[in-house]
């Protein structure tokens, strides 16, 4: 089924989408008159609707209600993740839209290689790209670069003040399985730290420990870092959300 983000308090009724959506469920979807609809405000809510008529610059549908649809995970994370290179910034916030993060910040550490901080606008749209396509209820929100030491002490990311956090150390830390029990079952938020391609200086761990951060590991092997952001928040929610 189709599916698209439309901020807009949908309620029952006639809805007029143009521009950009339109021309996406036009032309990319294929989506015909009579096809049915997914509104999903990115707020949590999701809506049946259906096309009753249609052109590349507007599609009229007809909202019908809610439709019962969540696919978040009862645990919250956020990521923060050391400024990354390239395209690996991007495939990061995608994997990480897929598997149900919920807040992403990137963060200039130590030995970020990168300092571009003005990506925020593109990450936006690959985060509600793969929320669309993965048929999550709720756009992960994209945080401005930050410091690394800004984000443990400057103003409040709220998130942070409520989350348990994890930082993940190739150096050492807690295997996952006693990190699991050091939180507890009924973890909520979680906050999980991966560092950019040169790792966390020794300094930014301790900085991170000093404001209750477990410092956890995944393994022997040294992860890239996109591989080591993917595989914490997968085995995260195995853990204690909604994987498994
Ligand atoms: N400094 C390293 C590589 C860093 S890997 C070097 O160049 O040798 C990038 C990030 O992935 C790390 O900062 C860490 O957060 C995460 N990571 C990679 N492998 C890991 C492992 N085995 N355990 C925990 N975290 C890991």
């Amino acid at each position: 089924m189709a599916r698209i983000f439309l901020p807009l308090e949908a309620k029952p009724g006639i809805i007029r989408i143009t521009g950009e959506k339109a021309r996406y469920l036009a032309t990319v979807l294929r989506t015909r008159p009579g096809d049915d609809l997914e509104i999903l405000d990115g707020k949590g809510h999701a809506y049946a609707a259906k096309v009753a008529s249609l052109s590349k610059k507007e599609i009229v549908a007809e909202v019908k209600g809610m439709a019962a649809h969540d696919t978040e995970s009862p645990l919250s994370l956020a990521l923060l993740q050391g400024l990354l290179k390239g395209e690996k910034m991007e495939i990061v916030i995608q994997k990480a839209t897929e598997l149900g993060v919920g807040e992403i910040v990137p963060a200039i550490t130590e030995r970020s290689q990168v300092r571009e901080t003005r990506k925020t606008s593109r990450w936006e749209k690959v985060a509600e790209d793969a929320a669309r396509q993965c048929g999550r209820t709720t756009i992960p929100r994209i945080h401005k670069p930050l410091p690394f030491p800004d984000i443990f002490f400057g103003p409040a990311l709220p998130f942070f003040h409520e989350s348990k956090g994890l930082l993940f150390w190739e150096e050492g830390g807690l295997p996952l399985k006693a990190v699991r029990k050091r939180l507890g079952e009924d973890c909520r938020n979680l906050v999980l730290a991966v560092g950019p391609e040169g790792g966390f200086t020794r300094e930014e761990v301790a900085l991170a420990e000093s404001r209750g951060f477990l410092t956890a590991s995944l393994g022997s092997r040294i992860l890239r870092a996109e591989t080591a952001a993917i595989t914490a928040i997968a085995l995260m929610q195995f853990l204690l959300g909604d994987i498994g």
